[in-house]
């Protein structure tokens, strides 16, 4: 088997070294990252739209936004174009909540710590997909691909469709960063619905949504404006109900982002009432805390999305000739943001497997680490954090003691890394290495646990029982040390839920 191919001459206008099908964020990103790293590379991308539209996966967490201020140099277009994040803020409520100011909450009480941004993924893909063609990128678009053939060791052809009919070019690599099309994954057979997590979506972008820093807000509900110190407008909001919670982010500029995702096994969709965008706001509006901050908001009717089903993964992410990244190689689930960490990881792993082969090394044990490293990581990432949290999602007390441990772990094993070790710290993605084993048994030992009590609850009819005006505040997390202070709490609110629990009547 042909283990590198010679560098084509550059007169065959037709050979690429790398094709990139698709050129939002990870398509981009990866551009950027193949042309940093191999000067004189040849990479074209072919991007289906001819100006991307606003997309969900507006707000970045520290994985992200450390990859893309530092490692793709955006800091400063970050901070003039789009919005800084002040952190994770959820808003629970039960039966006697009738005001925002009774809701419990959870969140950080001072300004976050670690940079992290609310993006217009409109904006934010555009100029990293204009940065990569400054780099030297070849851009068509719009161009929509419509077969590829793939040759491992050798060339692979990929065909597509633009403004001048069908086309065909030939490349040693293929990065298949298309999305949700998915197209490699779906192609080989490799493609899989996550079915033990059901979960779907609706939302869309909304005018006059209330500050929720506002002299409005402030006079109605003083105690509750005076409680936390931060300011709670640009945080990512999450109202939060049983088996769902929606997300409001805003968007330089007024725009907020609004959506819910639920979980189909304990949520009924409306399924009349009107249209997607019509039923989101009335499923919205029986919460009193988004009943306050929707008042006087609409929705944008052009823009209103669904989306059943969001969780799948792909059982291949690379062979000798190709590579999946971002959402084409797997999707888990938007609660805590970790779309674009995926992002940052996939991409940097994905420009590192091909900068290999350019230089000669050997292939076969780098695509088999390659594979069995995101499907480890995905597999823990998902079990640790997801399986089943929907059940205990509108619970304050089993929320808040996840989350510290959840954001706690964060922090101190995997947002950290980058700043300790730099970027190098993105080819490892999250629990694919054996030594984080007992981290990852930790962490799907409480979500199993908190998931089981929910269900509990459930059968006794007695969800939400802490929900009336509670207030978890987090002074903040820290990467230099393991927030050891921070630790003890949730132990102690754990012992706490287990006493509660034992001390339950057994039936209601
Ligand atoms: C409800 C929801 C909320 C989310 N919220 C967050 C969040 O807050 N934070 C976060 O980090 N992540 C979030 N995510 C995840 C995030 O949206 C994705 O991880 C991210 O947008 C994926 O980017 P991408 O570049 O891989 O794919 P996409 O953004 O889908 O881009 C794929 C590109 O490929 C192009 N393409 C597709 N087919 C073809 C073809 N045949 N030929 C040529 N081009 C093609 C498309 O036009 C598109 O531009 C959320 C996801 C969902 C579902």
């Amino acid at each position: 088997m042909e283990a590198q191919m010679n560098p084509p001459p550059t007169e065959d206008a037709d050979f690429y070294d790398v094709v990139i099908i698709g050129g939002a964020l990870s398509g981009g990103a990866t551009a950027n990252l193949l042309l940093r790293q191999n000067p004189g590379i040849r990479v074209l991308i072919l991007e289906k739209s001819a100006k991307l539209s606003r997309r969900v996966g507006e707000a970045t967490v520290e994985v992200s936004a450390y990859f893309m201020g530092r490692v793709l140099g955006m800091t400063q277009y970050l901070n003039e174009s789009h919005l800084n994040k002040q952190g994770l803020r959820f808003w629970f409520t039960n039966d006697e909540v009738k005001t925002l100011g009774e809701a419990s909450e959870l969140g950080p009480l001072y300004q976050v710590r670690v940079p992290s941004y609310q993006l217009d993924r409109a904006a934010f893909d555009e100029e990293v997909l204009r940065r990569a063609g400054v780099a030297g990128a070849h851009i068509v678009r719009p161009a929509s691909v419509t077969d590829v053939q793939l040759s491992p060791g050798k060339e692979q052809t990929v065909s597509f469709r633009n403004g001048d009919g069908t086309k065909t070019v030939r490349a040693r690599w293929i990065v298949d960063a298309s999305g949700v099309a998915a197209i490699l994954a779906r192609k080989g057979g490799w493609w899989v619905s996550n079915t033990e997590h059901p979960t779907a979506a609706a939302w869309s972008r909304w005018k006059g949504v209330k500050d929720w820093d506002s002299r409005e807000l402030a006079e109605k509900f003083p105690q509750w404006s005076s409680a936390v110190y931060a300011t709670r407008n640009t945080a990512t909001n999450h109202v939060i109900g049983d088996g769902w919670w929606s997300w409001w982010i805003p968007l330089k500029g007024g725009d907020v982002s609004v959506g819910v995702v639920f979980d189909q096994r304990l949520v009924d969709w409306p399924q009349d009432g009107g249209k997607i965008g019509d039923r989101l706001k009335t499923f919205l509006m029986k919460h009193p805390v988004a009943r306050e901050i929707l008042a006087d908001a609409e929705f944008d009717e052009e823009d209103v999305h669904w989306r059943k089903n969001l969780a799948y993964y792909s059982t291949t992410f690379a062979g000798d000739g190709f590579v999946l990244v971002g959402d084409a190689a797997a999707f888990m689930d938007p609660f805590y943001s970790p779309g674009m960490d995926w992002i940052s990881f996939t991409t940097s792993r994905a420009s590192a497997l091909i900068g290999a082969q350019r230089r000669g090394e050997p292939l076969n044990d780098l695509v088999e680490r390659h594979n069995r490293d995101f499907a480890r990581s995905h597999r823990c990432w998902f079990e640790a954090v997801y399986k089943d949290k929907y059940e205990y999602m509108g619970e304050f007390d089993l929320m808040s003691t996840a989350f510290i441990f959840d954001l706690g772990l964060y922090y101190f094993g995997v947002a950290s890394r980058p700043f300790r070790s730099g970027e190098k710290a993105l080819l490892v993605p999250p629990f694919s290495q054996t030594v984080t084993g007992p981290i990852f048994r930790f962490m799907r030992a409480y979500n199993r646990r908190f998931a089981e009590i929910a269900r509990r609850r459930r059968k006794r009819r007695m969800l939400g029982k802490t929900n009336r005006e509670q207030r978890c505040l987090i002074p903040g997390f820290a990467l230099q040390s393991a927030n050891a202070k921070l630790f003890l709490k949730g132990f102690a609110k754990w012992a706490k839920v287990e006493l509660d629990e034992l001390l339950a009547p057994s039936k209601s």
